[in-house]
């Protein structure tokens, strides 16, 4: 068998809360506009016909804890505080009964946003990816099973910055519900176990500067810390 020029790395992983294994992190999926008042705040508005999607690569992941540079190529670097589903079963054209029982757990996720690229590309109808697929721009938390975690509902989602509150509003704000997701996105992806899936941000998003702390965290669920560093 032919050896690699280089070394292929490993998907990145975080731990599951209470236990010794790791969740290899596969692909991100990022549901854009999912809170009312955030779409609003973006001078846009829920589309009611479906969600839609924006995905980040695993590169991009960041261990909660972490101090992560601040990013090249913007001078608008926004923080999104997210609830995120975490796969554990293949999935495909899922009832909505079949995709709960796909889903391994949840964790809280930080999307990170080079707010001024992505307004750029907006407004030239160009791709999102340089706005929001760029090294060290999804935070994600240690990952809770889902039988730990219950019913999905009233639990607060919140993001401090310096420890002053930016982000605050409960997981009933969601448009689209988890199983809403899951069955849209496996009518247009095979989903696997290592998939993630970053549900939306409510209101409040804004910028951050070297130096700052995040702190976020969903009831119930491990929280995340950010510390942002110098820029590269
Ligand atoms: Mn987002």
């Amino acid at each position: 068998m032919s050896q690699r020029l280089f070394p292929s790395p490993d998907f990145p992983a975080v731990p599951v809360v209470g236990e010794d294994a790791l969740f290899p992190v596969h692909r991100i999926f990022c549901v854009g506009r999912n809170y009312a008042d955030h779409a609003k705040e973006m001078g846009s508005e829920v589309d009611r016909e479906a969600p839609f999607y924006f995905l980040k690569g695993a590169y991009a992941l960041v261990e909660s804890g972490a101090t992560a540079p601040y990013p090249p190529g913007t001078e608008n670097l926004h923080h999104e505080i997210e609830f995120v589903v975490a796969i554990g079963k293949p999935l495909f054209r899922a009832s909505r009964d079949a995709a709960m029982a796909a889903v391994l757990g949840y964790a809280t996720g930080l999307d990170m946003t080079r707010r001024d690229l992505q307004n750029k590309a907006k407004d030239q109808g160009r791709p999102w990816d340089f706005g929001k697929n760029f090294e060290t721009g999804a935070v994600l938390s240690p990952i809770t099973r889902a039988a730990e975690f219950g019913e999905i509902g009233g639990q607060r989602i919140w993001l401090e910055v310096d420890g002053t509150v930016r982000q605050q509003s409960t997981l009933s704000e969601m448009v689209w519900s988890v199983p809403d997701i899951l069955t849209d996105l496996s009518r247009y992806y095979h989903l696997q176990p290592g998939d993630v899936i970053y549900t939306g941000t409510p209101a409040g998003v804004g910028a951050v500067a070297p130096g700052n702390v995040l702190r976020g965290g969903v009831d119930g669920l491990a929280g995340i810390e950010l510390t942002i560093g110098a820029a590269e």
